[in-house]
């Protein structure tokens, strides 16, 4: 393999940047990444761990830079990705744990990260078909109860997951890690409460608002009569009036005890469940 120092210091072994120190403007700029503004003005983000980087790339999202520790230098399955990496044009690195550690900022990380370019579906390409649901969250502002949401809403077979509002990134690196590499696999739309309402006006769904107020149990509604967007409100102060009035059922998970509400993430757990109860089977598992 050819061997020489770059401009900016990095040895680079063949297509591979050899970075050790914490001062190298790569790595710098991938740190930068850890903000939600450089993630919205430069459109990327952090992934971490071999599993969802290579889950990555198998569905097709673009990687800009794989970032490896020295200590899985060699491992076959590592070797595959940097390659695919610089196949499509990509940076690969092979960074120390102690530039690893302050690029994910946490103790004893992941032998392997990754910079993919961020994707989003524009809500005016969602046309619920029959079969399909939604989850909309209303300014959803905690990153771990996103990126539960994320994942259970794959794991239960959902179409998608609209932001509505001012809500928490899905591409914050706690996020995409509480997604456990869901956020790849399901698609996340952002709107604001007026094009949400338009958008809804012109497709065939039906709106489930989930409201503490809401009289209906969510046990009764008919969810195979249409593609069903399911309502969620925002942890501190739940579904404004001005989204729950444009629904058409606001339904209640009952309880008992003293808990005044359930979590946001737990809440939307047991809706997706109900609402897809009559397409989940073991069988397809
Ligand atoms: N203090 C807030 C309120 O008054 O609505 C509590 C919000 S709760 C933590 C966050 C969201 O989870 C709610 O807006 C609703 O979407 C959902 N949720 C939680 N418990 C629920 C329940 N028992 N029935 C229906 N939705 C619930």
């Amino acid at each position: 393999m050819s061997e020489y120092y770059g401009q900016d210091g990095a040895r680079r072994v063949g297509q591979v940047k050899e970075v050790t120190s914490l001062a190298n403007p790569i790595v710098k700029d991938i740190k930068t990444l850890m903000n939600k503004k450089a993630r919205e003005e430069s459109g990327a983000f952090i992934a971490e761990g071999l599993k969802l980087v290579i889950d990555a790339i198998e569905l097709g999202w673009v990687i800009r830079t794989l970032i490896y520790a020295k200590a899985a230098k060699g491992k076959p399955l590592v070797e595959k990705i940097a390659a695919k990496t610089v196949a499509s044009g990509g940076l690969v690195l092979e960074v120390s744990e102690k530039v690893m550690s302050s690029i994910v900022r946490r103790d004893n990380p992941q032998m392997v990260a990754g910079v993919f370019e961020q994707r989003w579906k524009p809500l005016s390409a969602i046309r619920p078909q029959q079969g399909e649901t939604y989850v909309a969250l209303d300014r959803v502002r905690d990153p771990g109860n996103l990126g539960t949401i994320i994942r259970t809403a794959d794991a239960a077979g959902a179409s998608g997951v609209i932001l509505v509002g001012d809500c928490t990134d899905p591409f914050a690196v706690e996020t995409v890690r509480a997604t456990m590499g869901s956020v790849f696999a399901l698609p996340v739309s952002q709107a604001s409460v007026a094009d949400f309402l338009a958008w809804r006006k012109g497709a065939d769904v039906q709106i489930v608002a989930t409201h503490l107020a809401g009289s209906v149990d969510y046990r009764t509604v008919d969810y195979k009569k249409k593609p069903t967007v399911l309502l969620m409100g925002n942890e501190q102060s739940g579904l404004p009036d001005e989204l729950a009035g444009k629904a058409d059922q606001r339904v209640r998970i009952p309880q008992q005890g003293r808990a005044d509400s359930l979590n946001l993430a737990v809440a939307t757990a047991v809706m997706l469940y109900e609402a897809r109860r009559h397409l989940l089977s073991l069988d397809e598992a």
